[in-house]
């Protein structure tokens, strides 16, 4: 984001929260603005902060609180130590008469790390953990009385005191274990911290593997900064192993990330003073002194002054062994100038001692501060072992696989909702395609449905209801047809009308219903003599039109004769009544003055007349008429 927009909108949220009477509103308007400093890089945020003039009297004191711990928090990101002291030590002032607040409890656990970086010494650094922890105990907040309890665990990194580390450790892992959200910070915090409690009672092996364990779940969000204080760790815990190969590693990742995360401008100086540190473990002198005359020369891009004082030590031995005591001695006189090294590190002080006095020719006290460095490194071991601090710190180990389980499981159960999920979708998938099988098969009945019924209706539309033969409409429509295809083959083709004779006297005779079943009948004789090619329909009340394609007039007229006879010769019997009619046919044949079938039935009708005139139950042909 452009820093002007955001002064814009920064503008905009500060006028919204001073003048703003809700608290509420207030409220929102600090947290969005919380959100937008942190969204920035912390120099904008800086630079936001510092141009927006905010007037503390009109904010509450709690809201003041949470606006210097920005500023501290900046201050910290910035590596301002002293500012961001300051500015919590403002933010605690201000909320200390408070009821206890994640803010008061969050101010000294981070006014707690800014110590750490300033002097790597617990005994200034750890009580305001101590303090905070006295808070969230108090404060209904369960994750941060987890952070809490971590952050106090490297308060007790001593032999003696490593168990209490361990029961907060323990403490916050059963916190952790039981909330609902995996909080990965959390999670590799306690690595982390453990990790640093088996460091202090010698499990090197254990705490490198914890360290591991926190790295790489930073490495899931990609938290470059603590992988690469991760990395650190375990360059330590190897070379207490003298694992050289495992060191290279842990080398050659911390210079990828120095590369990778320039942002963090500290981190070549570690890699270098690191590189240097193993060399030295290694006995590679040579080397080890370029690499930390190397982080030296980067000393100003870290503010964490104990391990720029530490480098000059480290390089004070490497020199002691190439045999350059007087660089050895400036540089262990480097160390020893910086006031702000850790009391807790007496060993390294006793080193530096034992080198200024070798320079100094007082070999007696050099020998002696040796020996006296040896006396203390015994008794810390056997404070180690005499205090069952490793007792504890494997009885931990297996709270810690179990607490592993669990969130195994947590994992697994997660994992086999995500499979029911899967399941599930699957099952949703093959439903839709089985409605949409259905659907389709719906669909395709459907039209079969309206396919067959448009054809029942067609059919039904062509039918003559009475005979079932062909109606009028399409008797003449097919018919028509039927001759042009055969003029257009060339072929003969004949068309007979028919019609029964004194019908009139049928249904005066025997009813109506007899006159209909004679008109089935009719029919039915006829078509026994039609082939299948032939058209035969009911034009009139009582009267028929047969169409034949590829038939002369010699077919037509012995075709005619057949039913003609059909129906005269063979008496009918409906419902017990028997009676005999006939039928009187005119012919006519295709010829040039008969092209269509209105013509040729024109020219029949007159032959059906002809035969009507001369007695009926006759057949004639048109051309006989003319
Ligand atoms: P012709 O020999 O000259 O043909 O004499 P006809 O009596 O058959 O005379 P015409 O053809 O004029 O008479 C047809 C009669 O047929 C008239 C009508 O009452 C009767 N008719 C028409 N359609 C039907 C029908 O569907 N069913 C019955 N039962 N009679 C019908
Ligand atoms: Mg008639
Ligand atoms: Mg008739």
């Amino acid at each position: 984001m452009h820093i002007k927009t955001i002064v814009a909108a920064f503008v905009f949220l500060i006028s919204t929260l001073v003048t703003l009477v809700s608290t509420a509103q207030a409220n929102d308007a600090l947290t969005q603005l919380e959100t937008l400093v942190n969204e920035g890089s912390p120099s904008e945020g800086l630079e936001l902060l510092e141009q927006l003039d905010i007037k503390a009297s009109e904010l509450t004191a709690y809201d003041n609180a949470r606006l210097y711990f920005l500023y501290g928090q900046l201050y910290e990101k910035t590596r301002q130590l002293d500012l961001a002291i300051a500015s919590y030590d403002i933010g605690i002032a201000l909320v200390e008469p408070l009821a206890v607040s994640d803010i008061l409890i969050d101010s000294y656990l981070e006014r707690s790390f800014a110590l750490y970086l300033q002097t790597n010494d617990p005994n200034v650094y750890c009580s305001d953990r101590r303090k905070a922890l006295v808070f969230a105990r108090r404060h209904n907040n369960a994750t941060l009385l987890a952070k809490t309890l971590t952050q106090n665990a490297f308060c007790y990194n001593t032999a003696t005191t490593v168990h209490k580390g361990i029961a907060l450790l323990d403490e916050a892992m059963v916190i952790v274990d039981k909330s609902e959200t995996l909080d990965v910070n959390r999670k590799a915090m306690i690595y982390n911290a453990t990790g640093s409690l088996y460091r202090t009672v010698g499990l090197h092996k254990r705490a490198y593997d914890n360290f591991d364990k926190a790295y790489q779940t930073w490495q899931t969000v990609d938290d470059k900064e603590d992988m690469f204080n991760m990395q650190h760790n375990m360059i330590s815990s190897a070379i207490k192993l003298s694992d050289w190969q495992r060191a290279q590693v842990n080398i050659a990742a911390q210079f990828a990330l120095a590369e990778a995360a320039p942002e963090f401008e500290d981190f070549y100086f570690f890699a270098y003073l690191n590189s240097g540190r193993i060399a030295l473990g290694a006995f590679d002198y040579p080397l080890a002194i370029s690499n930390l005359e190397r982080a030296i020369s980067l000393k100003d891009t870290t503010l964490e002054r104990f391990f720029v004082s530490g480098a000059h030590l480290f390089l004070a031995q490497a020199y002691m062994r190439t045999g350059e005591t007087e660089k050895a001695a400036n540089m262990a006189r480097i160390f020893e100038q910086d006031k702000s090294f850790p009391a807790n590190m007496r060993s390294m002080l006793l080193t530096a001692d034992a080198i200024i006095a070798f320079d100094k020719q007082e070999y007696l006290v050099a020998i002696n501060t040796l020996l006296k460095l040896i006396d203390e490194e015994r008794e810390y071991n056997k404070n180690i072992i005499d205090n069952e601090v490793i007792d504890s710190a494997l009885a931990h180990n297996s709270k810690l696989a179990e607490f592993e389980n669990e969130l195994l499981s947590n994992k697994l159960a997660i994992n086999q909702l995500n499979l029911k999920a899967a399941i599930d979708k699957e099952r949703i998938n093959e439903l839709k395609l089985s409605i949409f099988v259905l659907v389709a098969l719906v669909l395709l009945a459907t039209v079969f449905f309206l396919m067959h019924s448009r054809k029942v209706f067609k059919r039904r539309a062509q039918t003559d209801f009475l005979t079932g033969i062909a109606n009028r409409g399409h008797t003449f429509k097919t018919g028509e047809k039927m001759i042009e295809k055969s003029i257009r083959k060339q072929q003969s083709a004949s068309v007979i009308v028919f019609d029964i004779d004194n019908f009139k006297s049928i249904n005066d005779r025997f009813g109506h219903h007899i006159g209909d079943l004679a008109i089935q009948a009719v029919t039915k004789r006829a078509e026994r003599w039609l082939k299948k090619q032939d058209l035969v329909g009911r034009i009139g009340g009582e009267e028929f039109l047969i169409v034949l394609p590829n038939t002369d007039e010699k077919a037509a007229i012995v075709i005619s004769e057949r039913i003609r006879s059909a129906i005269a010769c063979q008496s009918f019997k409906f419902d017990e009544i028997t009676i005999e009619f006939t039928i009187s046919l005119g012919i006519a044949v295709v010829n040039e003055q008969a092209l269509s079938l209105s013509a040729l039935l024109k020219e029949a009708d007159k032959a059906l007349y002809k035969a009507k005139f001369s007695g009926k139950n006759k057949v004639y042909l048109a051309r006989q008429c003319a």
